[in-house]
C-alpha cells in the first residue's frame, strides 16, 4: 500500500516538477563574426532519445531554404553538465541520446549573414532574427509554451518584436525575457535587436509599434499618419481588428525586397530612399499588403498553411487567394484611403490585367498550378519562366477584381468582396478555428454568389482561358475592349553588362527561337554592323514581317552567324473606359469608393 502511494506521489511530483517546455537563450557575443549563440533548455523529457529539428523553410516564403546549412556543431549536456551523444539523423534533425534526468541543454551557433525578411542577420550595426532559421524545436513538443531570453550585444540598446515580454524590466545580466505559447508563435515573431528608431501610433483601436533599422529619408510624423490610414482602411474591410498590438520591423537597405507577414507583426525590406514621391505610394502599398495578410493567410487560410509542417514543402493550390486577393486589396486600400484617384487606380488594375494576359505563360500555367508549384517555379525563376509560368499575385488579383464585380452586381451594389472576406473569416477562423480545403473554399464562393462555379474554375482557375472582361466589368460601369493586334516581332529580350549585349529571354515559338538564337548568346553585330543594346532594340522595334536579321553571335566564346526572321505576334491587350449608364455608374462608385478622407 505504501509503495502504491509513493508511486502516485512520484508521478504527481514528476508532472508538476517537470512540465514539458523549451526555454531559449539567444546571445550575440561577437557580432562581427555573424554568429548567434543559441541555448535550448528542454525540460520534462523522459524518453531515452530526444530529436531536435530546425525548419527547412519560413512560412509565407514558399521555398525550402535548408536553414540547417548555417549551423555548426550541435552539442548537448544533461542536468549535471555531462556531455551527451548527438547524432545527425537527417538534413535538419539531430538525435540526442539522453542520460538519466528529465532535462537537457542543447547548444549551437547559427551563422546569420543574409539580410532578408525570411532569413537572419548579425553584424556590429544590428541583429535580425527570423525564427525558423534560428530556433530549433523538439520533436513532439511544438505545442508547448516556453520562454526566450535575449542577451543583446553591448552596443545594442533596443529590441523590437511582437513576442510578449515576460516582464517590463531588463535583468541584471542585461537580458530581456519573452514568453511564447507554442513554437509557432516563437518563430512567427521576428526580432530586431540594435539601435533602431522606434515609435508607435494607434489606429483601429490597436497600438502599432514600429522599429526602423537603417538610414532613410523617412519622416516619423508622416509614417504615423499614413500607416494609420492604411490600417484603418484594412480594418474597414473586415469590420474588426483581431490584434491588441501589432509590430512593424522595417529595414532600410539599398535594394528592398518586400515584406513577410506574421500574425501580429511584419518585416518590410525597402529601399532607404523609398519615402518620397511615387516610391512612397509603393511603400504604403507594401504596408497595406502585409497588413492585409494578418487576416488573409494568417487567419483566413488553406488548411495546409497552419499548423505548419516545418520539415517539408506545404503544398496548396490556393495561393491565388492568399497572395492574389491580398495584392488586389493592397492597391484597393490605397484608393479607399485616398492615395489614388479612381482613374489612377483603374490604370494600376488594368496594367496588372494586361501584364497577366500578355504573358505567354498565362496560356500555359493555370493559376491553381502556379500556386501549387510555387516551391519549384515561382521561387525558382529562370530564363524560361515567362514562357511557362504566371504569377499568382497578379493573376489572383485579377480574379479577385472579377469576383468583386460579380458580387457587387449580384447584390445590387449592396455587397462586395469585403463581405465575402468577412464571411469566410467568420466561418473558418472564428467559428471552426481552422483552415479550409480547396473544395470548401469553392463551395463558400458558390454559396455566396448563389451560382455554380464549375465552369469558372475550369476556365480560369484550373484552366488558362482569357475571361470575357467586357461583360464582367460592364456590371460595374466599365467598357472594356480587346485591342491586341499582330505586330512584327522577333521575340527576343536583351540585357547588357559591361558593354556586352546578351540574350536574356526568348519567347517560345518566336522567330528568334526558330532561327536558333539561345539565351546567353552574346550579340556582337547585326547586318554587318556592331551593335549595342539600344541600337539592337531599336532595330527589333522597327522590323517588318518578312525581314531577315543576320546576327554575329558568340556562344561559349565561339563565333556563329545566326539568321532570324520576323513574324507577326499578337499579345493580348485590353483598354477600358468608364461607361455612362446610371445604374452601373452607381455600382462603380460603390466599387471604387474612398472611405478615408
Ligand atoms: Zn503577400
Amino acid at each position: 500500500m505504501l509503495k502504491y502511494w509513493t508511486s502516485i506521489l512520484l508521478t504527481v511530483l514528476t508532472f508538476i516538477g517537470f512540465a514539458q517546455e523549451a526555454n531559449y537563450k539567444l546571445k550575440m557575443q561577437r557580432p562581427q563574426n555573424h554568429y548567434f549563440q543559441v541555448e535550448m533548455a528542454v525540460n520534462g523529457v523522459n524518453q531515452e532519445e530526444v530529436i531536435v529539428k530546425l525548419p527547412v523553410w519560413a512560412p509565407g516564403s514558399y521555398l525550402v531554404r535548408e536553414f540547417s546549412r548555417n549551423l555548426d556543431l550541435v552539442t548537448a549536456v544533461d542536468d549535471k553538465g555531462k556531455t551527451l551523444e548527438v547524432q545527425k539523423i537527417s538534413k535538419n534533425a539531430w538525435k540526442i541520446i539522453k542520460a538519466k534526468g528529465a532535462n537537457i541543454k542543447v547548444s549551437y551557433d547559427v551563422y546569420a549573414f543574409e539580410l532578408t525578411v525570411r532569413t537572419s542577420f548579425l553584424d556590429l550595426t544590428h541583429g535580425y532574427v527570423s525564427g525558423p532559421s534560428v530556433f530549433m524545436y523538439v520533436d513532439g513538443m511544438k505545442d508547448k509554451p516556453g520562454k526566450l531570453e535575449v542577451y543583446p550585444y553591448e552596443g545594442f540598446s533596443k529590441i523590437t518584436t511582437a513576442m510578449p515580454k515576460a516582464g517590463e524590466s531588463v535583468a541584471k545580466d542585461g537580458s530581456t525575457s519573452f514568453v511564447y505559447k507554442d513554437y509557432d508563435q516563437l518563430v512567427d515573431c521576428p526580432i530586431e535587436i540594435g539601435n533602431q528608431v522606434e515609435f508607435s501610433f494607434t489606429a483601429a483601436g490597436v497600438k502599432h509599434n514600429v522599429g526602423i533599422y537603417g538610414t532613410g529619408n523617412f519622416s516619423v510624423a508622416d509614417l504615423q499618419k499614413d500607416m494609420a490610414r492604411i490600417v484603418e482602411a484594412a480594418t474597414n474591410v473586415f469590420g474588426q481588428n483581431p490584434n491588441k498590438e501589432y509590430t512593424f520591423i522595417i529595414h532600410n537597405v539599398q535594394n528592398g525586397q518586400g515584406g513577410l507577414e506574421h500574425v501580429n507583426s511584419t518585416t518590410l525590406s525597402v529601399n532607404r530612399f523609398t519615402y518620397s514621391g511615387n516610391e512612397y505610394i509603393g511603400f504604403l502599398s507594401l504596408v497595406a499588403h502585409e497588413y492585409f495578410h494578418l487576416w488573409n493567410v494568417k487567419r483566413i487560410r488553406p488548411v495546409e498553411l497552419g499548423p505548419f509542417d516545418y520539415d517539408n514543402e506545404n503544398y496548396t493550390s490556393l495561393l491565388w487567394v492568399m497572395e492574389g486577393f491580398t495584392s488586389y486589396y493592397d492597391e484597393l486600400l490605397l484608393l479607399r484611403a485616398g492615395y489614388y484617384t479612381k482613374s489612377e487606380y483603374l490604370r494600376k488594375l488594368f496594367s496588372a490585367l494586361n501584364y497577366v494576359e500578355g504573358s505567354p505563360g498565362a496560356r500555359v500555367q493555370p493559376v491553381a498550378h502556379a500556386s501549387f508549384d510555387a516551391w519549384v517555379k515561382a521561387y525558382r525563376p529562370d530564363e524560361n519562366s515567362r514562357n511557362t509560368t504566371i504569377t499568382y499575385y497578379s493573376k489572383g488579383a485579377v480574379i479577385a477584381a472579377i469576383l468583386d464585380a460579380k458580387i457587387i452586381a449580384k447584390y445590387n451594389g449592396k455587397k462586395s468582396l469585403d463581405d465575402f472576406m468577412q464571411h469566410i473569416y467568420k466561418t473558418y477562423f472564428v467559428e471552426k478555428g481552422r483552415g479550409f480545403s480547396e473544395d470548401e473554399f469553392k463551395k463558400e464562393l458558390e454559396g455566396f454568389l448563389k451560382e455554380n462555379m464549375d465552369q469558372f474554375y475550369a476556365d480560369y482557375i484550373n484552366g488558362t482561358k482569357i475571361p470575357d472582361y467586357n461583360s464582367i466589368f460592364a456590371e460595374v460601369g466599365l467598357t472594356v475592349e480587346y485591342i491586341g493586334e499582330p505586330i512584327p516581332s522577333v521575340g527576343v529580350s536583351l540585357s547588357e553588362s559591361g558593354g556586352i549585349v546578351t540574350v536574356s529571354g526568348i519567347r517560345r515559338g518566336s522567330s528568334g527561337e526558330d532561327g536558333g538564337l539561345s539565351v546567353n548568346d552574346e550579340i556582337i553585330g547585326c547586318n554587318g554592323f556592331r551593335v549595342d543594346k539600344r541600337s539592337l532594340e531599336g532595330l527589333f522595334n522597327s522590323v517588318e514581317v518578312g525581314d531577315k536579321l543576320n546576327l554575329l553571335v558568340a556562344r561559349d566564346q565561339e563565333l556563329y552567324s545566326v539568321t532570324i526572321g520576323v513574324s507577326p505576334y499578337e499579345q493580348p491587350k485590353f483598354s477600358y473606359e468608364l461607361s455612362n449608364a446610371a445604374k452601373t455608374q452607381k455600382f462603380c462608385d460603390y466599387w471604387l469608393r474612398t472611405v478615408i478622407k
